[in-house]
C-alpha cells in the first residue's frame, strides 16, 4: 500500500496520443495532420530567419540570467500591446492595458482564469462548442464551472450563429465568455465582422465578461485585420482580456511566449489589476523567462525584423490557404463528388473536414494520416509532396 495506491491512470491527451501512434507508424507515406503545427512545404518546423537574426543580435551582447520581474520584460509586454491593441491605439496611449508576459498563449488563458475566480468566484465559463480541449481543462482547473454555447453546425457546414447568439442572450451576468479571436479551433469557421458586432452588443447588454483568446494573429487575414475584433470591443467600451501566443505565428512552440492583456476603464485601475496578475504569477511559477520573450521582443521592436518577420508570416498564410485551395481541387481530381469547397471558407491552421469517426479511423490504419477523430484535420500540415496522397485517400473512404 502507497500513497499513490489508488490514483487512477489519467486518460492519454487525445492529439499527443495521436502523435505517438504516428511516430509508432511504420508507414512510409505517413501524415500527421492532428497537431496545431505549422511545417512549411518540406514538412519542416520552420525556424524563421527574422528569429535566427535576434538570436544573433542577443549573442553579440551576451547577457546575465537574472530574475525577470514577475509580469516579465518591459519591452516585450510594450510590443504586445502595441500588437494586440494598436500602436496608436487609445488604450494604448492612455496606459489603461495590463499586460503580463505568460507561458505561452496557455500560460496567459492561465493568469487570467485563476484572476477571474478572485474576481468572479460564482460566474460561469461558456466556451464554445466544440473548442480547444484545453479551455475547459484549464478554466475548470481554475475552480469554475464551464458549459458551452453552440458553435458548429455541421449540416450548415459553419456556425449556428443564432444559437450561438440565444445561449450568450441567455447567460448569466458576469458569466465569462471565452471566444477565438480569430482562426477558430477546431473548426476553422469565423464568425463575420457582422457577426461580432452582434456578439459585443449581447455581451455589452448582458454584461458579460469577454475573454479573447488570439492564438492565431496574423494566421488568419493578417495582423491588422486578425486584430481587428479587439478594436471592435474597444469601441464598444467594453473591459475584457485577450490571451496572446506567439507559439505559431513565430514557430517558437518550445520557447513557451504568450502574453495576458486586461484591458482596463483607466491607467490607475490597470495599474491595480496589474498588481493582482502578480500576485496571480508570483503563486503558479514566480516570473516568466527569458529567451523567447526577448526574442519577440527584439523581432517587434526592431524595424528592419519586424518587417521580415512580417513577410514570414505572410508567407505561411498564404501557403496555408494554397493547401486550402490544392486540398478542394485533389478531392474533386480525385473523383470526391461531394462539393468541399467549405475548405477555402474555413480559416487558420485546422478544417473540420466534415469526416466522421468511421472514416477518420479508417485513414489512420489504411493510409497512416492521422487527424483527430472529430474529422479535425490540419491544413498547414499539408504539402506539395503528401497532398496528393492525402486526396487520394480521402476519396478513398469518403
Ligand atoms: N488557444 C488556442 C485556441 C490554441 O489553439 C492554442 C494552441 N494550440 C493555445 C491557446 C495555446 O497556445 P500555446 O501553445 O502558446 O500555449
Amino acid at each position: 500500500m502507497s500513497l499513490f495506491t489508488a490514483v487512477e491512470m489519467a486518460p492519454r491527451d487525445p492529439i499527443l496520443g495521436l502523435n505517438e501512434q504516428f511516430n509508432a507508424d511504420t508507414n512510409p507515406n505517413k501524415v500527421n495532420l492532428g497537431v496545431g503545427v505549422y511545417y512549411d512545404d518540406n514538412g519542416k518546423l520552420p525556424l524563421l530567419a527574422c528569429v535566427q537574426a535576434a538570436e544573433k543580435l542577443m549573442m553579440e551582447s551576451p547577457k546575465a540570467r537574472g530574475y525577470l520581474p514577475i509580469d516579465g520584460i518591459a519591452a516585450y509586454d510594450a510590443a504586445v500591446k502595441s500588437l494586440v491593441f494598436g500602436a496608436d491605439s487609445e488604450p494604448v496611449k492612455s496606459g489603461r492595458v495590463a499586460t503580463a508576459q505568460g507561458i505561452g498563449g496557455t500560460g496567459g488563458l492561465k493568469i487570467g482564469a485563476d484572476f477571474l475566480k478572485k474576481l468572479l468566484p460564482t460566474a460561469k465559463v461558456l466556451i464554445s462548442d466544440p473548442s480547444w480541449e484545453n479551455h475547459r481543462a484549464l478554466f475548470t482547473q481554475a475552480g469554475f464551472v464551464v458549459e458551452t454555447h453552440p458553435y458548429y453546425d455541421a449540416a450548415k457546414r459553419g456556425v449556428n450563429f443564432e444559437g450561438m447568439l440565444a445561449a450568450l442572450n441567455a447567460a448569466e451576468a458576469g458569466t465569462i465568455v471565452v471566444l477565438h479571436a480569430c482562426c477558430h479551433n477546431p473548426t476553422g469557421y469565423d464568425i463575420t465582422a457582422a457577426q461580432w458586432d452582434e456578439v459585443i452588443a449581447v455581451v455589452k447588454a448582458r454584461k458579460l465578461t469577454p475573454f479573447l483568446d488570439m492564438a492565431y494573429q496574423g494566421f488568419g487575414h493578417g495582423i491588422k485585420e486578425d486584430g481587428a475584433v479587439v478594436g471592435k470591443f474597444v469601441a464598444a467600451g467594453l473591459c475584457f482580456f485577450v490571451s496572446t501566443s506567439f507559439s505559431k505565428s513565430f514557430s517558437l512552440y518550445g520557447e513557451r511566449v504568450g502574453a495576458l492583456s486586461v484591458l482596463c476603464e483607466n491607467k490607475e485601475e490597470a495599474d491595480r489589476v496589474l498588481s493582482n496578475l502578480k500576485l496571480v504569477i508570483r503563486a503558479n511559477y514566480s516570473n516568466p523567462q527569458i529567451h523567447g520573450g526577448t526574442v519577440v521582443a527584439t523581432v517587434l521592436n526592431t524595424p528592419a525584423l519586424r518587417a521580415q518577420w512580417e513577410q514570414e508570416l505572410t508567407e505561411m498564410r498564404v501557403r496555408i490557404k494554397a493547401m486550402r485551395q490544392k486540398l478542394v481541387d485533389g478531392l474533386k481530381a480525385a473523383g470526391v463528388k461531394q462539393d468541399m469547397s467549405f475548405i477555402t471558407t474555413q480559416i487558420g491552421m485546422f478544417s473540420y473536414s466534415g469526416l466522421n469517426k468511421d472514416q477518420m479511423v479508417r485513414l489512420r490504419s489504411e493510409f497512416g494520416i492521422y487527424g483527430t477523430d472529430t474529422g479535425r484535420m490540419c491544413v498547414a500540415a499539408l504539402n506539395s509532396k503528401n497532398i496528393d496522397y492525402v486526396c487520394a485517400s480521402i476519396a478513398k473512404v469518403i
